[in-house]
């Protein structure tokens, strides 16, 4: 199977595949009033096999990089067995994971075991009872004594994403720096997205990258350059700081033009954008390993009908009522 590509000859290197809704964590900005079960249970999720066939199939097809998401990843019980399956898959060059680090210190070594190349924590202050506000959850010190433990098992590096959120950690940038100036991590601020369920959240608290990005480039602070299936962070480095800033900023225009990715949601639909409607149902041809042409056939197909851009900028946010639902 070729490349999967879409009609504006963008490739797609990059899945992002979510194995669960479920989280037990209250973001203000993604699930404020905590997870509700929508008729799936937690049962209904793809199994390690679906998980196994649908990672096959993508990495035939060119896929390098595969994101585990969620909801909360770390909660599925087969979790680390999730880990090794993909990571076998032959073709897949780098697996990481987005969490909100409830499990890190507890599991990370056993994940890194497994085969696990890359980690994302949330953390949006560093301050215990800002993070409490924020979360919904007092675990600001389990988060980082994770973090620590994620390099003790031998990460050398760790992502972290801050969503930006204007009067509640956009004027932190120095409190944030101080913080990776002797750490090997990567500060991502994610510019806040509007949601189905956070309009009202988004029009008091979002705030452009700029802001950053300005702050930044007087700093002394130097934009990197991009790999193929780097996710869509701008990475800015300093001579004097071990650690990276990364700017995501979905609102900036062009911002759709790299884009490298492909997501499938945790009950098996193929998302084409974050923001898209629908999704194409797979699990049908997840049933067994034969399908594997079959299911290739109905993603390039598909393709055809990904979209030049996000319409955010209106306003539309598709059918992302949270990004719990199919992974930031
Ligand atoms: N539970 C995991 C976690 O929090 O890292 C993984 C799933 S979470 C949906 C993935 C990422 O999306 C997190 O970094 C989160 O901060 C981000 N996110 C969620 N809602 C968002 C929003 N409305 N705007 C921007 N980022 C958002
Ligand atoms: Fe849960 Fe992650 Fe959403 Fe927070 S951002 S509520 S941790 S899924």
């Amino acid at each position: 199977m070729s490349q999967f590509i879409d009609a504006f000859a963008r490739k797609f290197y990059y899945l992002r595949l979510s194995v669960t809704d479920v989280c037990n964590f209250r973001c203000t900005y993604c699930l404020p009033d905590g997870y509700k079960p929508q008729g799936v249970t937690n049962k209904q999720f793809l199994t390690l096999d679906e998980i196994r066939r649908l990672t096959a199939a993508f990495a035939a097809a060119g896929t390098e990089k595969v994101r585990l998401t969620g909801g909360e990843p770390s909660l599925r019980r087969d979790f680390t067995d999730i880990i090794a399956t993909v990571k076998q898959t032959p073709g897949i060059r780098q697996l990481a994971v987005t969490t909100n680090g409830y499990r890190l210190a507890r599991d990370v070594a056993q994940w890194r075991a497994a085969g696990l190349d890359a980690i994302n924590v949330s953390v949006d202050a560093l301050d215990a009872r800002q993070f409490h506000a924020i979360t919904g959850q007092d675990k600001f010190h389990q988060v980082m004594a994770g973090i620590d433990a994620a390099f003790s098992a031998g990460f050398e590096k760790v992502k972290v994403n801050a969503v930006l959120m204007r009067d509640l950690n956009d004027h932190s940038l120095h409190t944030f720096l101080a913080w990776i100036k002797t750490r090997a991590i990567q500060l991502r601020f994610i510019e806040l997205m509007e949601t189905g369920e956070g309009s009202a959240l988004f029009r008091r608290h979002h705030v452009s990258g700029e802001v950053i990005r300005q702050q930044l480039l007087m700093q002394g602070w130097q934009l990197q350059e991009r790999g193929r299936s780097d996710g869509p962070a701008q990475v800015f480095r300093h001579p004097d700081y071990l650690g990276e800033i990364g700017l995501i900023m979905p609102y900036e225009k062009d911002f759709c033009t790299h884009c490298n990715r492909l997501r499938v949601s945790a009950v098996g639909n193929l998302h084409l954008c974050l923001f898209g409607d629908g999704g194409v149902p797979l699990r049908d041809l997840l049933v067994q390993d034969d399908q594997q042409a079959e299911l290739q056939a109905r993603i390039a197909h598909s393709l055809g009908e990904k979209k030049q851009t996000h319409f955010l900028h209106q306003g539309q946010t598709g059918i992302t009522q949270n990004l719990s639902f199919i992974g930031g």
